[in-house]
Parts: structure tokens; C-alpha cells; sequence
């Protein structure tokens, strides 16, 4: 489903004539199959974040490919990767990103809206994600209403309108308590059984990582399958 193959990417930093390079991507390779949960695993700075901006496209890298559904990403222009983005990904943040002055609900609804779908619509699918995620309940509490885990599943619902194949979350319980991650990590599992949603999760932490199907580990931008051997 996604296949990276020699991925590198360098950051120029410092003033224009005198900047640095910061290779930051290594001869990255990595393989994730369809209806897979995978983890990235790594310590901050080892270019977790950066591995995934590209994948989703956010960024060019330096060289390298990396195919996602069978397309090549590199070399796609903006507009072309912001509807690739459209149709097969969805997004989790540490930070929920959600919209204050919005109730449960309406952030949700969001991304329909601005499609231009129409609201007899709007409101059955939004109800059915509500259910799937659990919030049925708290639909019409604002984000400082609600706890952070329930705030997690209220931008889990949201990336999950438009039905995309893909979810790509980085560190999703990075701002959450140890109990609430477990939460977390089991709606991620569900979603993935029920609906053969694929996962690429990024996380600095090894209980979370534990969770996925398998596993790589980044360290300072080099990547490498962690293999679990059991004796
Ligand atoms: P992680 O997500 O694993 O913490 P990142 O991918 O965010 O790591 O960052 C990897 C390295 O790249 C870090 O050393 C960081 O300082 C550097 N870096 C990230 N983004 C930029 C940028 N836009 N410009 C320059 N350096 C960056
Ligand atoms: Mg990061």
C-alpha cells in the first residue's frame, strides 16, 4: 500500500549564502501493506515527522520514491497531491486540531461542509461517526468541554469523513494520560478490524508501538524494521 525506496532528505538551514545541511532522511526504505497498523518509532529529532510530511506529501524530498496505492507521490504537483491527500488520507495530531468555537459535531461536519455537501446528508454521516468513535453522547460539547481522550476522537472522526484507506498519526497520545492512551490505541485497532483502515502511527513511545502489527525504528534518520523474535 505504501512503498518507500531510498528516501533522503536534507534541510537547509542558516542565512542564504551561508546555510547548513541538515541531512535529516537516510536511504529510508520501508514497506506497509494494506489494512496494516504500522509504527514508526523513534526519538525526538531522529526525522520521524519529516518521514511522515512526506509521505502525506506536505514535502519534496531530496531523492527517492515513495508510492502510496500504487502512485508515485515524487514529482506529483501541489494540486495533485492535495487531491490524492483528499481521497485516500486522514490525519491525527497530538494536538487534536480542533476548532474551538465548533461543538463535536460541527467539527466533524467540517470538512462536508466545505465540500458542499448537503446537510440532511451532512447530518447521517456525521451521527455514524459520532456512534463509531463513541461520542454520541457529548456531540454538542465544545473541545474545552470535553476530555483530551475525547477530544482525540472527535479529530479521529473527523479524519475519518471521507472514507479514506489511509490514517497517518503522528504521536496521536502524545498529549494523553496512560489510561486514555490505551483508549486511544484500542478505537485504532477497532477501526482497523472493522473497516481494513490503514494506520501509520508515529511515536516516541515503545507501549504505543507495541500496539501496531509491526514495527521500524528511526534513529537519526536511518530506518530499520524492528524485528520481534519469539523464543
Ligand atoms: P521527530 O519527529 O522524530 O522528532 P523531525 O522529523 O521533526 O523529528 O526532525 C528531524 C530533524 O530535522 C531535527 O533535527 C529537526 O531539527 C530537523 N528539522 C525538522 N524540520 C526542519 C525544518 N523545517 N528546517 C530545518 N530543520 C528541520
Ligand atoms: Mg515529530
Amino acid at each position: 500500500m505504501i512503498t518507500i525506496q531510498d528516501l533522503n532528505h536534507t534541510f537547509k538551514i542558516g542565512k542564504k549564502g551561508q546555510e547548513k545541511s541538515v541531512p535529516v532522511l537516510k536511504d529510508v526504505n520501508l514497506e506497509i501493506n494494506k489494512g496494516e497498523v504500522v509504527a514508526i518509532l523513534g526519538k525526538s529529532g531522529s526525522g520521524k515527522s519529516t518521514l511522515l510530511n512526506l509521505i502525506a506529501g506536505f514535502m519534496t524530498p531530496e531523492s527517492g520514491s515513495i508510492q502510496v496505492t500504487g502512485e508515485e507521490l515524487v514529482g506529483k504537483t501541489e494540486a495533485e497531491k492535495a487531491k490524492f491527500r483528499l481521497q485516500n488520507y486522514g490525519f491525527i495530531f497530538q494536538s487534536f486540531q480542533l476548532m474551538p468555537g465548533l461543538t463535536a459535531f460541527e467539527n466533524i461536519e467540517l470538512p462536508l461542509k466545505l465540500q458542499g455537501v448537503a446537510k440532511q446528508q451532512r447530518l447521517i454521516r456525521v451521527k455514524e461517526l459520532l456512534q463509531q468513535v463513541g461520542l454520541t453522547e457529548v456531540s454538542d460539547h465544545y473541545p474545552n468541554e470535553l476530555s483530551g481522550g475525547q477530544q482525540q476522537r472527535v479529530s479521529i472522526a473527523r479524519a475519518l469523513i471521507g472514507r479514506p484507506s489511509i490514517l497517518l498519526a503522528d504521536e496521536p497520545t502524545g498529549s494523553l494520560d496512560s489510561e486514555t492512551e490505551q483508549e486511544i490505541l484500542q478505537l485504532i485497532q477497532l477501526l482497523n478490524a472493522h473497516y481494513g483502515i490503514t494506520f501509520v502511527i508515529i511515536t516516541h513511545d515503545e507501549e504505543v508501538a507495541r500496539s501496531a502489527h509491526r514495527q521500524y525504528r528511526m534513529h537519526d534518520g536511518a530506518i530499520q524494521e524492528e524485528l520481534t523474535y519469539v523464543s
